[in-house]
């Protein structure tokens, strides 16, 4: 999961090392694809310079759903969560490059909206911390069990040029 790159500098004419990418699992809710925000979502990650290396829309089962949120279990809004989730379709992705996992949940905001600051996803669309349109993995360690339990078939592990006009 963890890899260190070296590139090419176009410019420089010298091999320059890249920081270690991580990655992370985010994904948009089902209230967040009924709404037509996959594209907004998507759009931030994107100009933010953050890479995508998966994406998928799927209509998840309650057993996987269940394993998603395993640790939420024994909380009294699980039940709810769960139905929330399988309510409708999701789309599921994943974001390649520096501190994404951290970055990625600033970008989403705080995780019921009326904490949410403006210019966060959650703090300029959505209200109510049952319908809060998207996730974002909480560490590096649960991106990697999330983007395994999601992604059966794997990420693309592809090597973008543009890395260096983001990374210095
Ligand atoms: P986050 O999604 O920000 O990591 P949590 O892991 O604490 O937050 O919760 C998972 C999801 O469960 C939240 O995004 C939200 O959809 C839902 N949730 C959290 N707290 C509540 C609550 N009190 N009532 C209803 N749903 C909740």
């Amino acid at each position: 999961p963890f890899q260190l790159d070296s590139y090419h500098h176009p410019f420089l004419n010298s091999t320059l090392k890249m920081s270690a990418q991580e990655r992370t699992y985010i994904m948009v809710k089902p209230d967040g694809v009924e709404r037509g925000l996959v594209g907004e979502i998507i759009k931030r990650f994107e100009t933010k310079g953050y890479q995508l290396s998966a994406l998928e829309m799927m209509s998840p089962s309650k057993e996987l759903l269940e394993q998603h949120y395993i640790d939420l279990a024994s909380k009294p809004f699980f039940p709810k969560l769960i139905n929330y989730m399988s309510s409708g379709p999701v789309v599921g992705m994943v974001w390649k490059g520096k501190d994404v996992v951290k970055t990625g949940r600033k970008m989403l905001g705080a995780t019921n909206p009326l904490d949410s600051l403006p210019g966060t996803i959650r703090g300029d669309y959505c209200i109510d911390v049952s319908q809060n349109l998207c996730h974002g993995s909480d560490s590096t360690e649960s991106a990697e069990r999330e983007i395994g339990l999601w992604f059966t078939r794997g990420a693309i592990d592809w090597k973008r040029k543009y890395d260096s006009f983001i990374y210095e």
